[in-house]
C-alpha cells in the first residue's frame, strides 16, 4: 500500500516536471522565432523631476508580444533569450528601437530627451557592442550623451575584463554608463572606483521602506551622498507612494521614476504625454529646460 501511494506520488511529480519541459521547450521555440516575427518591441517610462513633475527622459523596457492576446515581461524571457544566445540580436533590436524613440521625442518636446537602456552581461562580452551602439547612434543623429546604458553590478562580475573595455570605449565616444539595482550586487565600491560610471540607480528593494524602515532610509541617503560626493547623476527607482515622493524631494539632484509618476508605456501613448507636458509648460519653462 505504502508502496503504491509513492508510485502515484512519483508519477505525478513527473507529469507535473514533463508539463514544465514541454512549456519550456515552446517558449523556446517561440522565443527563437520572435526575432523575425518583430515581436519585440518597448515601453518607455519616464524619468521626472520630482519638484516639477518635468519628464527628463526615459528608460526603454522590452517587451515580448507572444501572441495577440499575451505580452511577456523581461523576468519570463531575458534568462532565457541569454542561455540561447539570442541577447545579442534582440540587444541590437533594442538599441534600434531606443533610437529611433529618443529622436521621435526629442522632436515632439523640441529639446534633447534622454533615452537609458539596459545591457546584459552577454552583451558586453561581445566587442560587436560598442559599433551596434555607436553606429545606431550616429545613424539618427543625436549627441551620444543623451544616451545612458544601464548595467547591473553583477553584470561586471561576469564580464570583468571585456566589460570595463567596452565600456571605456563607449565612453569615449560618449554614451553614459549608469549603475542599476545600486547596492543589490557585489563590491560596489570597489566597482565603482575602477570603472567608468556615470549615474546609480538606487533600487527599488531601499526605496519600499525610505519612511518606515531606518535601514532603508540610512542606505538611501548614503547613496545619494555617495553619488553627490563622486559627482555622479541618482536616480531613485520603484517611487509607487506620496510619501516616497516626499522623501525624494528634500534632495533636488535626485531624479525619480516609479508607478506614482509614470507607468512604463507604449510610443504613442509617451508621445502624447510629451505633449501634453509641451503645452502645459509657461515659455520661462519651456526655455529654462532648453539651456
Ligand atoms: P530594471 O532595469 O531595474 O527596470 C525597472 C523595472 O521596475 C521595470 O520592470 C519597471 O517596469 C519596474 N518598475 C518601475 N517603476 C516601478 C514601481 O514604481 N513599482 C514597481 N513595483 N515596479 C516598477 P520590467 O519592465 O519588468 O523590467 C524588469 C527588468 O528586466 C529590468 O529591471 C531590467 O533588468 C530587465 N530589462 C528590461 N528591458 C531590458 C532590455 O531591453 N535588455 C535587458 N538586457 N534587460 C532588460
Ligand atoms: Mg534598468
Ligand atoms: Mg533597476
Ligand atoms: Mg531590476
Amino acid at each position: 500500500e505504502s508502496d503504491q501511494g509513492l508510485n502515484s506520488n512519483i508519477s505525478f511529480f513527473n507529469q507535473s516536471m514533463e508539463y514544465k519541459l514541454l512549456e519550456r521547450r515552446e517558449l523556446e521555440k517561440q522565443l527563437k522565432s520572435a526575432l523575425a516575427k518583430d515581436q519585440f518591441f518597448l515601453v518607455y517610462q519616464p524619468q521626472v523631476c520630482p519638484g516639477s513633475g518635468v519628464i527628463i527622459g526615459f528608460e526603454a523596457l522590452l517587451r515580448w508580444r507572444r501572441s495577440q492576446s499575451e505580452i511577456e515581461a523581461p523576468a519570463r524571457f531575458i534568462q532565457l533569450a541569454e542561455n540561447l544566445d539570442l541577447i545579442q540580436e534582440i540587444g541590437a533590436e533594442v538599441i534600434k528601437q531606443a533610437c529611433r524613440a529618443q529622436c521621435a521625442f526629442t522632436n515632439v518636446l523640441g529639446r534633447n530627451v534622454q533615452m537609458s537602456v539596459n545591457l546584459s552581461a552577454k552583451q558586453l562580452k561581445e566587442p560587436s557592442l560598442y559599433h551596434t551602439i555607436k553606429d545606431n547612434i550616429l545613424n539618427v543623429g543625436t549627441p551620444p550623451s543623451c544616451f545612458t546604458f544601464e548595467i547591473t553590478e553583477t553584470t561586471f562580475i561576469e564580464s570583468q575584463e571585456q566589460a570595463s573595455q567596452t565600456l571605456e570605449r563607449l565612453r569615449s565616444f560618449g554614451v553614459r554608463i549608469s549603475i542599476d539595482d545600486f547596492g543589490t550586487g557585489y563590491s560596489s565600491l570597489h566597482q565603482l572606483k575602477r570603472l567608468p560610471v556615470d549615474e546609480l540607480k538606487i533600487d527599488r528593494s531601499f526605496i519600499e521602506g525610505v519612511l518606515t524602515d531606518q535601514v532603508d532610509t540610512g542606505i538611501a541617503k548614503t547613496i545619494i551622498a555617495l553619488a553627490n560626493h563622486l559627482q555622479l547623476k541618482v536616480i531613485a527607482e520603484g517611487i509607487e507612494t506620496n510619501s516616497q515622493h516626499h522623501f525624494v524631494t528634500g534632495y533636488p539632484d535626485v531624479i525619480c521614476q516609479g508607478f506614482f509618476y509614470h507607468r512604463p508605456m507604449e510610443m504613442d501613448q509617451a508621445v502624447a504625454t510629451l505633449k501634453r507636458q509641451k503645452q502645459q509648460m509657461s515659455p520661462r519653462q519651456q526655455a529654462q529646460q532648453r539651456l
